[in-house]
């Protein structure tokens, strides 16, 4: 029996004589199938080819994995009391990753964005005996059902320690971002609202490898989601994406960028227009 990895979106299933047929995250839109078609690996295999690494990221720890595994994101140690809570999941977990988290108080929870990053979630809930919190509205995204996995409804969980999850939708319906009450406040995004490159701006998109927007509503949504709570920074998915400072005004004005795009009335969307004309 093996646990099978997906190589392009890295998530795990449950025990099974040989691969699944198919990966549906990668099948659905949002995701993709490389054009090399599909390939699975296991937890043996990346153990032997891949180690994860930690670093500081704003005033919290990233988790990644390197050479960067599947979509390359990062998972986060949010101190939660004595103990921390990990938002968003990583494929890799292995001995000298678990002592390490151990030896910074290991994890009294997981809580997770949205199904790209499920990954091997219930192999590290299971190392650390905590649960995974995901949202209801994408249960049927779970690859590898497990009784650590509670599904949480509506808008807003408080998680206590000053920690909260916020439903945004968007990406996914159930895509949940959480803040954390700590100084002038943070909110961690995953792929709900995507920190780009030069932390300008944010982004919001329905499929982000596929290029498939969401409905201005949509965004306008996520935005109201977060405006009720206080916060400075935020943490994209990825290595270095991490706006410290005026998030929540970066957060209104790309909101109000990406409406003003897709009603042509950006300046420069309106040139472009006029120019061909
Ligand atoms: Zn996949
Ligand atoms: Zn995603």
């Amino acid at each position: 029996m093996e646990r099978f990895i997906c190589v392009a979106c890295g998530t795990q299933y449950p025990d099974s004589e040989a691969a699944p047929d198919a990966c549906p995250i990668c099948l659905d839109p949002r995701q993709y199938v490389p054009a090399s078609g599909q390939r699975w690996t296991t937890l043996a295999e990346l153990r032997a080819t891949s180690a994860n690494e930690f670093r500081e990221e704003g005033t919290l720890v990233g988790v990644g994995t390197a050479p960067g595994f599947a979509i390359g994101q990062r998972a986060l140690l949010v101190p939660f009391g004595e103990s921390n809570l990990m938002w968003d999941c990583i494929t890799l977990i292995d001995d000298a990753t678990a002592d390490e988290v151990e030896r910074r108080g290991g994890l009294a929870g997981i809580a997770i964005s949205h199904p790209h990053y499920y990954s091997c979630m219930v192999e590290w809930a299971h190392r650390f005996d905590c649960p995974i919190h995901l949202h209801a509205a994408d249960s049927e995204w779970v690859m590898r059902p497990d009784a650590a996995i509670r599904h949480w409804d509506g808008d807003v969980l408080e998680l206590g320690h000053g920690l909260t999850l916020v439903r945004g939708g968007g990406h996914f319906p159930g895509g949940a971002m959480l803040h954390r009450a700590e100084g002038a406040g943070e909110l961690l995004t995953g792929d709900i609202i995507q920190v780009i490159p030069d932390l300008s701006h944010v982004g919001f998109m329905w499929s982000y490898p596929n290029l498939v927007p969401l409905p201005e509503a949509e965004v306008q949504a996520i935005a109201a989601a977060v405006e009720p709570f206080e916060f400075d920074t935020i943490y994209g998915a990825w290595w270095a994406r991490v706006i410290a400072s005026g998030a929540k005004d970066v957060v209104r004005r790309s909101a109000e960028r990406y409406g003003l795009a897709l009603r042509g009335e950006l300046p420069g969307v309106r040139s472009t227009r006029a120019a061909r004309t």
